[in-house]
């Protein structure tokens, strides 16, 4: 049999995220190989002519071409239900290309207020210098997002669930009101994963990753990817990184691609001992909130359940002393690592207020709804009941 012959398509994602993509070479290898060239040679003159105007398919260089790369973009496309996928060498890089490739001086951008802080900077200060200006609105309210859009409004860009007040976006909704007007919808899928959720399907345009958090799932490599339609690929996106080379190195591609063959089984983990810690939390005496779509009091607890296979493996909540508690609580784990990275196997405990979101105002703060006492886990992989009794340490 030749797996070069199946159509990966039919199959589950479980199985996509472990087969699909490989070309077995001449060695007959079982696992993929890390294929360390930055360049490759051509039969002869013509050959190389054909390859570089693009004539006919095949490596040419490593920027813009590697095998274990492709095997890395050929999975994750097929996963999200996508055509095509382009790996970056970040999760910002990859944003960096979305905005280099769709907008130009003069367009209009409308972004979720809860997007990740880099994000938001990167369409605030750096594209803002170049004539392109964006409007923040509330993920949730679907009269603010359409209300935002303006004539010369290019792109809506949104991340669900948001981080760290865990609120989720309606994408189906939000993807026909960026139709009507002519517009893309870029989601950033970070927190779900193809495993929870597949925006592309709901009418997404685009989907771009920090493959950095669950794809690597164990804190090694910092990577990212865009997911679209063929032909968005390779008008917009490909020529960008063929040109701005912000791409992801052989070695990374295949760090991810062995995260993504656990990547089922390690989000079902995350979202069951997620999902339990929060329905724990909820019951202890100290905490006043807990914000986790798996809750029946979550404000969109129906919308996750619809949208999602499971609700995640992030969870944040609202200690009742402010922040000299929350801090009391970070300082009291031992086990805990205090970082604000996420989606690893280690659990992470941060406080947002004085860390990813320390450099807005008190007054923007307090309007994005972040309290002096909230407190964000990302719940990782070790005995729930080891994660709860570190939690405890702190509980006064
Ligand atoms: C981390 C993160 C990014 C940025 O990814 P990097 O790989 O760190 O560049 C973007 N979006 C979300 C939601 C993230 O959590």
């Amino acid at each position: 049999m030749n797996d070069n012959d199946i159509n990966w398509q039919d199959f589950a994602i479980e199985t996509q995220a472990i087969r699909a993509g490989q070309q077995r070479t001449h060695e007959d290898e079982h696992s993929i190989p890390i294929f360390m060239t930055s360049s490759y040679v051509f039969k002869n003159a013509e050959e190389a002519a054909l390859r570089f105007t693009g004539k006919q398919a095949g490596n040419i260089y490593s920027r813009f071409t590697n095998p274990t790369v492709r095997v890395f973009q050929e999975r994750l496309a097929l996963m999200e239900g996508g055509e095509s996928c382009l790996a970056f060498s970040s999760g910002m890089a990859a944003i960096m290309a979305v905005g280099m490739s769709l907008l130009k001086a003069g367009d209009h951008v409308v972004c979720s207020r809860g997007v990740f802080g880099n994000t938001m900077l990167v369409f605030q200060n750096y594209f803002g210098k170049f004539g392109v200006n964006t409007d923040f609105v509330s993920l949730i309210d679907l009269v603010e997002w359409e209300a935002a859009i303006k004539p010369n409004t290019r792109l809506l860009f949104l991340e669900t669930p948001s981080n760290p007040l865990i609120e989720i976006a309606d994408i189906e909704k939000i993807a026909e009101i960026a139709h009507r007007h002519n517009c893309l919808l870029v989601v950033d899928n970070c927190f779900c994963t193809p495993v929870l959720q597949k925006p592309l399907l709901l009418g997404a345009d685009v989907v771009v990753h920090s493959a950095t958090k669950y794809i690597d799932g164990q804190g090694r490599c910092v990577g990212g990817a865009i997911v679209a339609s063929n032909e968005l690929i390779e008008k917009q996106f490909y020529p960008y990184l063929r040109s701005g080379g912000a791409t992801m190195s052989a070695f990374n591609a295949w760090i991810f691609l062995s995260g993504l063959e656990t990547l089922a089984i390690r989000m079902q983990a995350h979202c069951e001992s997620a999902l339990a810690l929060a329905i724990w939390l909820e019951q202890q005496d100290g905490i006043t909130k807990v914000h986790y779509p798996g809750l029946p009091s979550h404000a969109q607890h129906d919308l996750a359940k619809r949208q999602q296979s499971h609700f995640g493996g992030v969870i944040s909540f609202e200690v009742k002393g402010g922040k000299e508690q929350a801090w009391q609580l970070i300082d009291a784990a031992r086990l805990l690592s205090i970082t604000a990275n996420l989606g690893d196997v280690k659990s992470t405990i941060t406080h947002p207020a004085t860390t990813t979101h320390g450099r807005l105002t008190p007054e923007v703060r307090a309007a994005s709804g972040i309290t002096d006492g909230l407190v964000r886990v990302s719940v990782g992989l070790e005995n729930i009941v080891d994660i709860k009794q570190d939690l405890m340490r702190g509980f006064v």
